[in-house]
């Protein structure tokens, strides 16, 4: 019997999607890239499941619609933790995390993509806090009120560049998330924004699931100089799957683990394995033909130890950068 490269290592897959409002269980091995019975037999011991809210109109009605979504979905990403045992616990700490992985229990670390789900509302943040969000990520693709995006949405009336990066309220949204020990994740946020957030944060930002635009030139992916103030600020980048961030117009089927070890490979020579980790974008675009759920994922840390990454390593990129921002994070909240 082949050996689980998992054994004793703490991995922690630091984006994924759901469905909502319904969907295939999480509880049961189904039609979900990511589910328990998936994650279990992949040995990935912790994910970030995001509420993810698609930028829609900013008026009154959008933001409201858009806050009671992000609710809803934490309802259903809490709903995998039930109180009686039978599935995931809920893991809003470095601490909590380690305490369930040393349980065998897979660990659910709630998050939300799109900082649309505040509007206007910084008083939102404590609502997600207390809910156990761990990252809110700026924007999805489509500027809102706290900065510019990657990939602006023409039928939503954007301007190439609205704020120039961080607009003023952007700017006390990252303020109070470094209070309340929420993380800052500046995938699919614009280059201006990205650059300003890493500066003014007082805890390390991080790209949950992002590329190297070295490799591969996509307005979502993150290139060199982004690469380095991240290194520079103690950040993260966390390499995603989705196939054209990989490589240009790729199909997923075309694309092997090899693939995302190369970007995983560029970002360790360019600022170091301790700026370094996972975000497969499962259930949300993410997936390449050898690693198309979580059950798959020992063939991405096989591709790691062939390139010659030692545990300690393959520890790091698989979570343990990830808790170190995180108690980073929570030394930091007010
Ligand atoms: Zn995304």
């Amino acid at each position: 019997m082949i050996p689980n490269p998992h054994e004793n290592l703490l991995t922690i897959d630091t984006h994924v999607d759901i469905p909502w409002p319904d969907g295939p269980s999480p509880f049961v091995d189904g039609p979900r890239c990511v589910d328990l019975p998936k994650l279990k037999a992949g040995g990935i011991a912790g994910v970030c499941f995001v509420a993810y809210v698609p930028q829609g109109p900013r008026d009154d009605a959008g933001h409201l619609a858009a806050n009671a979504r992000a609710r809803s979905m934490l309802d259903d990403i809490a709903a995998m933790a039930p109180a009686d045992g039978s599935g995931g616990v809920l893991a809003p700490t470095a601490d909590k995390i380690e305490a369930a992985f040393a349980a065998g229990r897979t660990a659910i670390i709630p998050a939300i993509e799109n900082g649309y789900a505040l509007g206007k509302n910084l008083g939102a943040l404590d609502d997600f806090a207390a809910r156990g969000v761990r990252y809110i990520t700026l924007t999805h693709n489509g500027h809102n009120e706290i900065a510019d995006a990657a990939i602006p949405r023409r039928d939503l009336k954007d301007v190439e560049a609205e704020h120039g990066g961080l607009s003023p309220f952007g700017r006390d949204v990252i303020a109070r998330m470094n209070e309340l020990g929420i993380l800052v994740d500046i995938s699919h946020a614009a280059k201006t924004s990205m650059m300003q957030a890493a500066a003014l944060s007082r805890v390390p930002v991080i790209a949950t699931h992002s590329c190297m635009r070295a490799l591969c030139e996509h307005p979502r992916n993150l290139d060199d100089e982004q690469l380095d103030i991240l290194k520079a600020t103690g950040g993260l980048v966390q390499v995603t799957m989705v196939s054209n961030f990989l490589r240009p117009k790729a199909r997923a089927a075309e694309l092997t683990v090899a693939d995302i070890a190369d970007h995983i490979d560029y970002a360790v020579r360019r600022i170091g394995v301790e700026h370094v980790g996972i975000g497969t974008d499962f259930d949300g675009g993410g997936g390449v033909s050898d690693f198309m759920n979580a059950a798959q994922a020992p063939n991405l840390t096989a591709e790691l130890f062939r390139r010659g990454y030692d545990r300690a390593a393959v520890a790091q990129i698989w979570g343990g950068n990830f808790l170190r921002v995180l108690r980073q994070a929570e030394a930091a909240r007010i």
